[in-house]
């Protein structure tokens, strides 16, 4: 069923077994598998089936330094599906070595090996339709996937591991119908809670306070909640519920908001590759369901331990679309379009220096020479992005002269003075809005560099291409600054820990110190991997199901048993 807070009657207090804030991935899969165990749920989201100003004006916030992240209205979306309504749809696993305690990697380790994450994978994975669960490229296409380029086999690299893409699937879109039909499941849109409010003695969540589009309140009591409201959005929650637990809940050491981190990702580099166009394929390979897959270039873990660096990963790309000496006409289309182009995509566009009038004439004398290939780009992209069903991931130009750049995705190393608190403005709920102060280290700047470095060589070393970096690019420092904190990967405010001196939630997601809270989503990942967050966060979501049955079978059967004492 799926109504909207609106409806109900002023003051109204709900009740459910167990109440999940937030409709994103993470609260849409948790509500659709607990719904499969028989469980009754309530999902409580903020927006509506559509994104709106006015709840998107709750996203607002302050940020230290805008140059390196976005505003936090940015990148988010509050309406049912959550940020999936925007997403690019990269899926990949993250890697054994990201749930390791690394010497070299400040507060590395899970409490939770990769196996049990891994065994949620291909429920994620058909999740988010993202087909097959096969990220090998010898396996993943009948056949296997043509080679990145023709004869390269590094030394440190492995060049076999692909990324698949997402329809996109709009989680909210997509699995609507479901929701609405489950009978016991409850999706209550505009519905913004402001508080988890806690018993007298600390120790569980008796309900959470929340108000409808029209500001008027209203209470949910359950037996378990969790809060699957994004990686921002879920620390304030936990720090602005800090009636009972003054710093905040789960946040007796201090940790929630710290360790924030989004990717270390950007595009640097000129790669020029010996040989002819049909030495390098950098676009996507369609496996047999249909799945655009695509390989990358991912630093080896044995090589990550024996230089100390985090984990990271290379995708050949177009050279940079600011820079008009790419000579591309469709680039350059690309360029000129950037107003009509959303801010989270068309901040990648923005040039070094201020467009003068001279830049965007350049462009322009792109796109009319090469007339030719800015016309089929347009109808590739209308036939198979903008009318297709299974969407066209990105844009794949073959560059003039085998002359790439290289995206870089990197880990970022947790460090607890890049945070999320509360700021001094309000929200309209009278809410302390959050104040962003993401910050990188030398080490994040230091592991591209290596991987720079390295990749440098092994292609020199095999003759196959040289890579430089052009000479606003020599300190790689300014690339990581150019291109600041990853926009929409939101990870580790909320971190799981062995025990409350390094954690906020334990193995399970459930919040020290509280017996009935729980967190879903990236907030709760302590290392941040190569990988793009999502497919791991319906993963661990699956995994925090089955734990969400077995505590409300146990709440049942005591439940049970007291009845029948008190009947006797
Ligand atoms: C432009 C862009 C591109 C991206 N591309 C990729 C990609 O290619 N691959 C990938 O893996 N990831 C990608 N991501 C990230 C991906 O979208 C997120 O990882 C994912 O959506 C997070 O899921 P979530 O459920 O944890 O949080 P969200 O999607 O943020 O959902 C949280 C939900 O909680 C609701 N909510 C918040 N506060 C409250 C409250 N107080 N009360 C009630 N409800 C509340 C919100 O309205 C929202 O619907 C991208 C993100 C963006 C913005």
């Amino acid at each position: 069923m799926i109504l909207h807070a609106d409806e109900l009657p002023p003051g109204a207090t709900l009740s459910a077994e167990i109440c999940i804030v937030g409709g994103g991935p993470a609260g849409i899969t948790l509500a659709l598998t607990l719904a499969r165990f028989g469980h009754d749920i309530l999902l409580l989201e903020s927006g509506d089936l559509e994104a709106n100003d006015a709840t998107q004006a709750l996203n607002a916030g302050e940020v230290a330094d805008e140059t390196l992240h976005s505003p936090p209205d940015k990148y988010r979306v509050r309406c049912l599906g959550g940020a999936t309504s925007i997403w690019g749809g990269r899926c990949m696993p993250f890697n054994p070595i990201d749930f390791e305690a690394r010497p070299f990697v400040p507060h590395s380790g899970w409490p939770i090996g990769y196996e049990e994450v891994e065994r949620h994978y291909p429920a994620a994975n058909a999740l988010c339709e993202a087909g097959e669960y096969e990220y090998d490229a010898r396996l993943a296409v009948s056949g296997g996937m043509r080679p990145l380029i023709a004869g390269f086999a590094p030394m440190h690299f492995d060049m076999n591991g692909i990324e698949r893409f997402s329809c996109p699937t709009h989680f909210g879109d997509r699995y609507r119908a479901r929701l609405r039909s489950l009978p016991n499941v409850r999706v209550l849109l505009r519905s913004t809670v402001v508080r988890l409010a806690a018993s007298s003695d600390g120790a569980r969540i008796t309900q959470v306070e929340a108000r409808d589009s029209k500001d008027r309140p209203f209470t949910v009591t359950a037996d378990q909640f969790v809060v699957a409201a994004g990686g921002i959005e879920t620390a304030r929650l936990l720090l602005a519920s800090h009636d009972v637990h003054a710093a905040g809940l789960g946040n007796a050491e201090d940790l929630v908001g710290r360790f924030y981190m989004c990717h270390i990702a950007g595009t640097a580099g000129a790669l020029k590759v010996v040989g002819g166009r049909e030495t390098v394929w950098h676009g996507y390979d369609v496996a047999w369901d249909g799945t655009y897959c695509r390989r990358r270039i991912a630093l080896r873990p044995d090589v990550q331990r024996q230089r100390g660096v985090g984990n990271v990963i290379f995708r050949l790309h177009h050279p940079r679309i600011a820079d008009p000496a790419h000579e591309t006409g469709p680039l350059s289309a690309i360029f000129l379009a950037q107003r009509f182009i959303s801010y989270e995509y068309a901040k990648r566009l923005v040039s070094d220096a201020p467009p003068t009038p001279g830049l965007w004439l350049r462009h322009g004398f792109n796109a009319v020479r090469d007339a030719g290939s800015t016309v089929r780009f347009l109808t590739h992209w209308l036939r198979h992005r903008t009318l297709a069903a299974r969407k066209f991931p990105s844009v794949i130009i073959r560059p003039r002269r085998n002359l790439f750049s290289l995206d870089f995705h990197a880990e970022q190393v947790p460090n607890p003075d890049s945070r999320i608190t509360l700021g001094n403005s309000v929200d309209r709920f009278g809410n302390p809005q959050v104040r962003i102060d993401w910050r990188y280290t030398r080490q994040d700047v230091d592991t591209v560099l290596q991987a720079f470095n390295l990749l440098r060589g092994d292609l020199a070393e095999q003759g196959v291409g040289t890579l430089t970096l052009a000479p606003n690019e020599q300190d790689i420092e300014t690339v990581v600054r150019r291109d600041g904190a990853y926009g929409g990967h939101h990870i580790g405010t909320a971190r799981m820990g062995a025990s409350a001196a390094t954690g906020v939630v334990d193995r399970h997601g459930k919040v020290f110190g509280l017996s009935n809270l729980f967190v879903a989503g990236s907030a709760i990942f302590p290392t941040s991997s190569q990988a793009n967050p999502t497919l791991t966060i319906v993963a661990m979501s699956l995994r925090l199901a089955e734990h969400l049955r077995d505590v409300a079978g146990r709440v049942a059967r005591v439940r049970t048993a007291v009845e029948a004492v008190s009947a006797d």
